[in-house]
């Protein structure tokens, strides 16, 4: 591994969200636009984080045009070492193509810095109505295996095989994170997702962990809950849910029902918590190809993210301020973009949250 090259310096732009403060004030963070509406999105969490003056330093990275043999990837080992150094970044979606080509950027993200929580809350939003006024759940996705491991191959012509990986230790730690969540959250129960009747061995595993866990917090009730049954039960009654603990696979699909009981994409945030306290917030959703560069793109759920980043630095006061123009914006109903059923451009919205600060 070629690690000892010097940092591309055409690879990063470093600027910062407050006019106010002096460099050596600022806590340094890494922002990946990403792809697709990506930029658009991430634009508006600078112009947020401007009018609210954080004390922020953007370090800005972008996917390069060519693999670096040092990461396997089109993601610099500098963006790596950006986020590895600063321990806070945000990142806009990173488009994938399907059954061909590099080793996902988001895997790579992932496996790199070691994320292996990706803690995804999703809540009814007041005054924008959807079935349920109700739902308040926190997904916890275990980030680092499962059947995102990578190791797919053809065995015969024909016949292709994909391995699902799952791991005492990487169960263990998601476990661990969900249950110290629910406690540290206020959180009443933690229920682990699974298919354990069918895969038993893999599944099997990740359940004996968190049943090993639960005993730590007996003050947290534990339950266990088949991921068909799941899914049934969240489109009837999400109330019934409140921490979901779960392996990769199931995360991913059962947040993306989970915010289509909100509202939809636009709105989830989530944040990636890796060892040694790194935290990479980022939106549930992807690159949304068919609205990228329109000017349509609904910013909330970045920004919700960039909101988790703010708590993750404790700086609970900027993260309220913006949580709370945010919401209120929306709830008022006059700026909405259109997955919400406005008119609203992406900048419009933008400028709507900046003057609810
Ligand atoms: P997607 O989430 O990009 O889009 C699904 C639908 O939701 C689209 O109709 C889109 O317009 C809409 N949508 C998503 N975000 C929106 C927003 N902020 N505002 C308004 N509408 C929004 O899913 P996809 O189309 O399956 O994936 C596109 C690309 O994104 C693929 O290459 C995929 O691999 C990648 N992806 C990346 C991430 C990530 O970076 N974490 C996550 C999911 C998908």
């Amino acid at each position: 591994n070629d690690i000892v090259s010097p940092p591309n310096p055409q690879s990063a732009r470093v600027f910062s969200s407050s006019s106010s403060s002096s460099g050596s004030d600022l806590i340094r963070a890494t922002l990946f636009p990403g792809d697709g509406i990506g930029p658009e999105i991430a634009e508006s969490v600078k112009q947020v984080f401007r009018a609210a003056e954080v004390p922020i330093e953007w370090e800005e990275h972008y996917v390069g045009d060519q693999i670096d043999p040092r990461t396997q990837s089109f993601l610099t080992w500098e963006s790596l070492e950006s986020v590895r150094q600063n321990g806070v970044g945000l990142k806009g979606p990173m488009a994938t193509p399907i059954g061909k080509g590099h080793r996902s950027l988001n895997l790579t993200l992932r496996k790199e810095l070691n994320l292996y929580a990706n803690v995804r809350p999703c809540y009814s939003l007041r005054g924008y109505k959807t079935r349920y006024d109700d739902v308040n759940l926190i997904t916890i996705r275990e980030n680092t295996e499962g059947e995102y491991s990578g190791l797919e191959h053809q065995v015969v012509r024909g016949v292709v095989e994909s391995l699902k990986i799952i791991t005492r230790q990487a169960s263990l730690r998601v476990a661990e994170y969900a249950f110290h969540y629910a406690k540290t959250h206020g959180r009443e129960r933690v229920s682990a997702i699974h298919k354990a009747n069918i895969m038993q061995k893999t599944d099997g595993l990740f359940l004996k962990c968190c049943r090993e866990v639960a005993e730590k917090y007996p003050e947290i009730k534990y339950e266990e809950v088949v991921i068909d049954n799941c899914c049934m039960m969240l489109v009837k009654n999400p109330a019934l849910f409140d921490v979901l603990v779960m392996p990769n696979l199931y995360g991913d699909i059962i947040s993306d029902l989970c915010a289509g009981l909100i509202g939809g994409l636009g709105l989830t945030p989530s944040c990636n918590i890796g060892e040694g306290g790194i935290a990479l917030a980022e939106a549930v959703h992807g690159s949304a190809p068919d609205i990228a560069g329109k000017n349509l793109a609904n910013p909330t759920a970045l920004l919700l993210s960039a909101v988790t980043m703010l708590r993750h630095l404790e700086l609970h006061g900027k993260a309220d301020r913006i949580q709370d123009a945010i919401l209120n914006t929306i709830a008022e109903g006059k700026y909405r973009t259109a997955d919400l059923g406005g008119t609203s451009t992406t900048s419009d919205f933008t400028k709507a949250i900046c003057d609810h600060l």
